[in-house]
């Protein structure tokens, strides 16, 4: 089955037979063989083989608001999180150069043991094994980790942000390092999550006695202040422009074949740039399997077969087409971006941002709570 229509599939899935109960068994992991009660569509999303509006729609075919309103609270908070980052790109840039500066500390004992899964902490070392077999851990699971690994193990939270992008399938730059931050209690400051043995033992399936975690830690500082930069929308010279999908926004090439005006069309492979950060090869291949699927596409419908995987390749097909303009579905913070920046002042490169984005991010100016009361703006204007 096609990337795709496997994404529908399991949209169609969940909500026929489990979203009507979503609000009151998502808090709960029943281990890796039983992920029904959460949607399980995260990987899709993340590269947009489904978009949040589709997935929003579809939920209100099956229910009325009030059943489905904690699910769509959810599918925002990832846009949330998006708008948040793209308004404050300095925090994603302090946090790579710091994953860089504490490389030292990866040679060391405790890092090793939490990524190999032999600390002293039973269901910690479980998760590890999980996110690492699966490439996925439940909603509840990550922020347990996520407050194992910084208040229990005393790791700097970036490493646990660093592990997690490269072994999730739905690894999000926003959703991943915002999350961290948001446990850690730098999001929300002075407020972190600390994950709990009785917490634990109601949702989790599996049952675990004699933790000793660290329930009662105080919560991360920082001295940083991160200002809104202002989010700027390119306007687009469609003139000798090659337009070039990617794997971070699938559905675009579908959903706005009829408006695109480009000369060319492609596509454009990160997963070598993705490799030389030691991506893990279950999410390689996962992309991987996006990219076939997205060359196929741009095949049938565009009728080219250009693939970029690199800069040379880049301005070789530049020269060769007379290319003014390269045109990207907008990327978002992240190492794919990170490429691009490093390109952009030889190169003339324009993002094309879809409508939802526009209008949703600019809400992300404070906490979520000021967020989610837009969203019957939202719903008004997408549904
Ligand atoms: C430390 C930590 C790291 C995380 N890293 C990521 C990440 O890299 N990528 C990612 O997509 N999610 C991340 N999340 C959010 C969340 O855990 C996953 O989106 C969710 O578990 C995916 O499972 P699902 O598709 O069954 O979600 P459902 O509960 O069915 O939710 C539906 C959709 O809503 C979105 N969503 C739900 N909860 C959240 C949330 N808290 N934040 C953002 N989006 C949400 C996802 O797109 C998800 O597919 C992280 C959470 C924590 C605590």
């Amino acid at each position: 089955m096609n990337i795709r229509d496997e994404a529908l599939n399991q949209l169609e899935q969940f909500g026929e037979n489990n979203l009507g109960l979503y609000a009151t068994e998502r808090n709960f992991d029943y281990g890796p063989q039983k992920r029904t009660n959460t949607s399980n569509l995260s990987k899709y999303i993340t590269h947009r083989v489904i978009d949040e509006e589709e997935v929003i729609q579809s939920a209100y075919k099956k229910f009325s608001f009030k059943k489905i309103e904690k699910f769509i609270q959810e599918v925002l908070w990832r846009t949330y999180w998006k708008g948040w980052l793209e308004m404050r790109p300095q925090v994603w840039r302090d946090y790579t150069k710091d994953v860089l500066a504490l490389a030292g500390e990866k040679q060391k004992q405790p890092y090793q043991d939490a990524i190999n899964g032999k600390t002293s902490i039973s269901c910690f070392n479980d998760w590890t094994k999980e996110l690492q077999e699966y490439g996925y851990l439940h909603n509840h699971t990550r922020m347990w980790f996520a407050s194992i690994w910084v208040f229990t193990l005393n790791l700097p939270w970036q490493l646990g942000a660093d592990f997690f992008l490269k072994y999730l399938k739905d690894g999000d730059a926003a959703s991943n390092t915002l999350s961290w931050r948001w446990v850690a209690g730098l999001h929300t400051k002075g407020k972190h999550y600390l994950a709990s043995e009785w917490n634990i033992n109601k949702f989790s399936s599996k049952k675990y006695n004699n933790l000793k975690l660290n329930e009662n830690a105080g919560c991360c500082i920082e001295n940083k202040n991160y200002e809104i930069i202002p989010l700027q929308f390119e306007n687009i010279n469609y003139e000798n422009s090659l337009m070039l999908f990617h794997n971070l926004d699938f559905s675009f090439a579908l959903k706005y074949q009829t408006i695109l005006q480009c000369n060319h069309y492609g596509m454009i492979n990160f997963n070598s740039i993705l490799q030389e950060h030691n991506y893990a090869k279950n999410v390689l291949e996962l992309k991987s399997k996006i990219n076939q699927n997205l060359q196929t596409l741009i095949k049938e419908k565009y009728n080219s077969e250009i693939i970029i995987h690199n800069k040379e390749e880049l301005n070789k097909i530049i020269k060769e087409k007379n290319i003014s303009t390269i045109i990207l579905p907008y990327l978002t913070t992240g190492y794919e971006n990170d490429f691009i920046s490093t390109i952009k002042n030889e190169i003339n490169v324009k993002y094309l941002t879809r409508d939802y984005d526009k209008f949703c991010w600019p809400f992300a100016t404070k906490g979520y709570f000021a967020f989610k009361e837009q969203i019957p703006k939202i719903i008004a204007k997408f549904l």
